[in-house]
């Protein structure tokens, strides 16, 4: 299955010169979300996995249905202030604007083999906060997955160390 042809494109959104891969036109569509899952889940399988963190919210979109198709956890990874138990918070950079990410302080245990999992690699800079969160937490980051790169934004340079999957490169 082409991937890309399940993407949509909108140019200057959300604000002038970005680009924005619109995965809503692959989600919508059954059988192509479930071949997505079904590659990424191709891509990670060899790997030992205890569980996926996804960034919100598109991470979860792409984290949770590929941590129930493991058959194992799913933690969520939010914008500062949401998450109702104790938190472990980091500030981080978009390709347009900032803000704060938290995990919950009890989410994984120190040891435990954790996969990140988003829609889509950008800069780098959320994967790399998330990648702080569960260092910080003791986890040991064993890759990312994610539908989308863009190649262009060198995201993986950033990610140096860290295995990286993607479906679908521009
Ligand atoms: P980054 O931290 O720069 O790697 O940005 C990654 C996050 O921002 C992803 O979770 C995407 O949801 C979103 N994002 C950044 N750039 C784009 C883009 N051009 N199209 C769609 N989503 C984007």
């Amino acid at each position: 299955m082409n991937f890309k042809d399940y993407i949509r494109v909108i140019p200057d959104f959300p604000q002038p010169g970005i680009r924005f891969k619109d995965i809503t036109t692959l989600l919508k569509d059954g059988p192509a979300y479930r071949a997505a899952i079904d590659a990424l889940k191709e891509l990670v399988k060899d790997k030992e996995i205890d569980l996926i963190a996804g960034p919100e919210a598109r991470g979860f979109v792409i984290g949770a249905p590929l941590a129930l198709a493991l058959g194992i956890g799913f933690i969520p990874i939010r914008k500062s202030g949401k998450l109702p138990g104790d938190t472990v918070e980091a500030a981080y950079d978009l390709e347009y604007g900032n803000d704060r990410l938290a995990i919950h302080s009890d989410s994984i245990l120190p040891g435990q083999k954790v996969l990140i999992a988003d829609d889509l690699l950008a800069t780098g800079g959320t994967i790399s906060t998330s990648i702080e969160l569960i260092q910080k937490l003791g986890g040991e980051v064993v890759g990312a997955a994610f539908l989308i790169e863009l190649s262009y934004l060198t995201g993986r340079d950033k990610l140096s160390g860290i295995d990286i999957a993607s479906l679908i490169t521009y």
